[in-house]
């Protein structure tokens, strides 16, 4: 396929669309801030991910060669952000008295699963901080001299000594500044710890030796490293959630700055990475994203309550990554029909072809339509209504239409080939009646429907009602019925 299109991403650094220009040419290099490992994800955080994953997808579809670093932070997260309060994983280990490398493994392979399940292409690595410690001390060490001072506390990073000095927060200093926690000391209030010591009498599960004494690197230190590392400075694109353009992303700059020895960020690539990019958030008005709120909204809840968890990533996509999206179960449900229109247009193509190698001129105008919406900094909002034009074409092809679907669906990532509508089903998870038992209830009543029995028709319905499950008569995507509601 030709996608003429240029790729144009609208850069946080410089609140400009740009056109993409790979630093290596035919490769793009891509870095993502990960979890922190210390509680399940919810499915705000996991919006970030299905960004990613998408801009990773487009670059591909383009012709680049990927190369995505996803980060997993097993260590050194403090619980209120700044430099201040309790290790996150330190105090989930004591609250749950189990070891840290326990509550680490167990919510990273939680976090995985959400990824699967959401249709996450696997970057190219996993990079687990707690494997990366002494090159984190050499970074230090080799900015240390020229850009850090030492406190009791630990070792912090004079911002005053790199030009720009959050350029991509765009804050008023003082805001800044109003945010992160007075450490006694400091030089300025937005200097922030690179390395935190073990405070005296105090043993932590995970804690180095360093120059600086016993402890765990600073959490901004953790990505500036496994970047460099594993993607060479400067690297094409890095994302986040945009709450991170406030202070890590700048810090991690003001880092990268002083360890690649450049300055201004008038000139881009002296940030570390040419292009930031973020994702703005999942939002909630009942407050229950937040995970201090007990039951809160995680994927294994959707699916809990019956809702296929690519319903979530449609959703996700019905959106611009740069905009606000509201989390409703309403809204959640109009994706789920969304997603099963199309696996039912999927289904029935297939019942009669398979994708051939190209889709052919009948569908060039759509498919250069949807790159172009896809280039136009990632539009999915109009590159599923591309999609869903095509799903609704009469009188094509269908091993074409399947083709020309297949494509795009590479991009979108909502796996329509493989779905099959039966796991679309709104199946909760307490549902307490097996599947067989309703599909022979339904072919009664369709038995006593045909024989004119209505009264027996609509007692097998309230039975069916009584225990949960909804039938549908004349239903127009003939799904015949639903558990729960
Ligand atoms: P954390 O594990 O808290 O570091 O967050 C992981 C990722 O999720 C980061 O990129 C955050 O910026 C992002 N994030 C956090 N909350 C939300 C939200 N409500 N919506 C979208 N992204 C979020
Ligand atoms: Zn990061």
């Amino acid at each position: 396929m030709t996608d003429t299109h240029p790729l144009v991403l609208f850069n946080s650094l410089t609140r400009q669309p740009e056109e993409f220009q790979p630093v290596h040419a035919g490769e793009a290099r891509v870095y993502t801030c990960g979890p922190t490992v210390y509680n399940y994800p919810h499915i705000g955080n996991m919006r970030a991910y299905v960004f990613a994953d998408v801009l990773g997808r487009t670059l591909s579809y383009k012709g680049y060669k990927l190369t995505h670093v996803i980060n997993i932070t097993d260590v050194g997260h403090l619980t209120d952000d700044a430099d201040a309060g309790e290790d996150k994983l330190e105090k989930a280990a004591k609250e749950r008295a189990q070891s840290i490398w326990d509550i680490a493994q167990h919510y990273t392979e939680a976090y995985w699963a959400d990824i699967k399940a959401l249709n996450i292409r696997a970057p190219a690595e996993w990079s687990i901080a707690t494997k990366y410690v002494p090159e984190m001390i050499a970074f230090a060490q080799s900015i240390a001299d020229k850009h850090c001072y030492e406190l009791p506390t630990g070792l912090y990073f004079d911002v005053s000594t790199v030009a720009d000095y959050g350029r991509l927060a765009r804050a008023a200093t003082d805001e800044g500044e109003g945010r992160i926690e007075h450490v006694e000391g400091k030089r300025h209030a937005a200097d922030f710890a690179i390395w935190r010591k073990t405070p005296e009498g105090e043993k932590r599960q995970m804690e180095w030796d360093s120059p600086w004494g016993r402890g765990a690197p600073g959490w901004h230190l953790e990505c500036s490293v496994m970047s460099g590392k594993l993607l060479g400075f400067p690297f094409d694109i890095h994302t986040g959630g945009i709450d991170h353009r406030e202070i890590h992303h700048p810090n991690e700059i003001a880092q990268n700055q002083a360890f690649c020895c450049t300055n201004g960020l008038d000139v881009p690539a002296n940030s570390g990475a040419r292009v930031w990019m973020h994702n703005n958030f999942l939002v909630e008005r009942s407050g229950k994203m937040s995970k201090s709120s007990g039951e809160f909204l995680r994927l294994q809840l959707l699916i809990d309550k019956g809702y296929h968890p690519l319903a979530y990533r449609l959703m996700c996509l019905q959106a611009h990554y740069r905009s606000e999206l509201e989390f409703s179960w309403d809204g959640l449900g109009a994706a789920l029909t969304r997603l099963k229109r199309l696996v039912m247009a999927v289904t029935a193509l297939r019942a009669q072809a398979e994708p051939v190698a190209g889709s052919g001129a009948r569908f060039a105008p759509f498919l250069d339509r949807f790159a172009a919406a896809l280039s136009d900094d990632l539009n999915t909002p109009v590159g599923l209504t591309v999609l869903e034009e095509v799903a609704a074409l009469k009188k094509v092809d269908a091993g074409e239409k399947l083709a020309a679907i297949a494509a795009m669906d590479a991009v979108l990532g909502l796996d329509l080939l493989a779905l099959d509508r039966a796991e679309l089903r709104l199946r909760p998870k307490a549902a307490e009646i097996a599947e067989a038992e309703i599909e022979a209830t339904l072919a009664r009543r369709k038995e006593a429907r045909a024989a004119k029995d209505f009264a027996a028709s609509d007692a097998l319905r309230d039975e069916l009602a009584a225990r949960g499950v909804e039938v549908m008569d004349g239903d127009p995507l003939g799904w015949e019925w639903k558990l729960g509601g």
